[in-house]
């Protein structure tokens, strides 16, 4: 019998306290995006489309080790590797990522790549306006991934928008991963 009154006034505590932050919300200001006639308010940690790094002398901080491809489990990020010579440097390293290739068809945006990535070379921005018609146009080339040189990024630290019809015609349809 005492356990049975010991149930019953755990359990009316439990749904006053859960009452008690439903009640408190509902007294909160509604916050709702306007998007998209309002910029949308992102949390720190949101992960959008990704951005390659440049460093403090605008080189490239990608030196395409090949680290964040080995770890993508969607097998998305197709790379290729090229010397850096001394009339034509383009990162600060040996190498340097000629081809950086992301497809946004198969990336579940996890972020092991940056995880994975020994030079903060590759981040998450909060570009999320990806969708498209076409499946070749979600397959980012490094021209749109790349940090603009000599230009701040953004507060939101997103490339610079390129619109679908301004963008190069993409031939690849096959992304294969290393
Ligand atoms: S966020 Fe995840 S799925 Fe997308 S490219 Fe990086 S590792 Fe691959
Ligand atoms: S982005 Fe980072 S992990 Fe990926 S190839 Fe470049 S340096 Fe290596």
């Amino acid at each position: 019998m005492p356990n049975i009154v010991k149930d019953i006034v755990d359990s009316a505590a439990a749904i006053g306290k859960g009452l008690t932050i439903t009640w408190q919300n509902m007294m909160r200001p509604t916050v709702t995006e306007n998007y998209p006639d309002e910029p949308v308010h992102f949390e720190d940690r949101f992960r959008g489309t990704h951005i390659l790094r440049r460093d403090e002398n605008g080189l490239e901080k990608c030196v395409a080790c090949f680290l964040c491809a080995a770890a993508c489990p969607a097998n998305c990020i197709y790379i290729e590797a090229a010397e850096n010579t001394a009339d034509h440097r383009i990162s600060a390293a040996e190498r340097y990522a000629k081809v950086y290739n992301i497809d946004y068809n198969r990336c579940i945006f996890c972020g092991y790549c940056v995880e994975a990535c020994p030079c903060d070379a590759i981040t998450h921005g909060q570009g999320f306006e990806i969708a498209a018609y076409d499946t070749n146009a979600l397959v980012w080339r490094k021209e749109h991934l790349l940090e603009p040189t000599m230009h701040k990024p953004d507060p939101q630290g997103a490339p610079p928008r390129i619109p679908p019809s301004q963008k190069p015609e993409i031939k690849t349809t096959t992304i294969v991963g290393y």
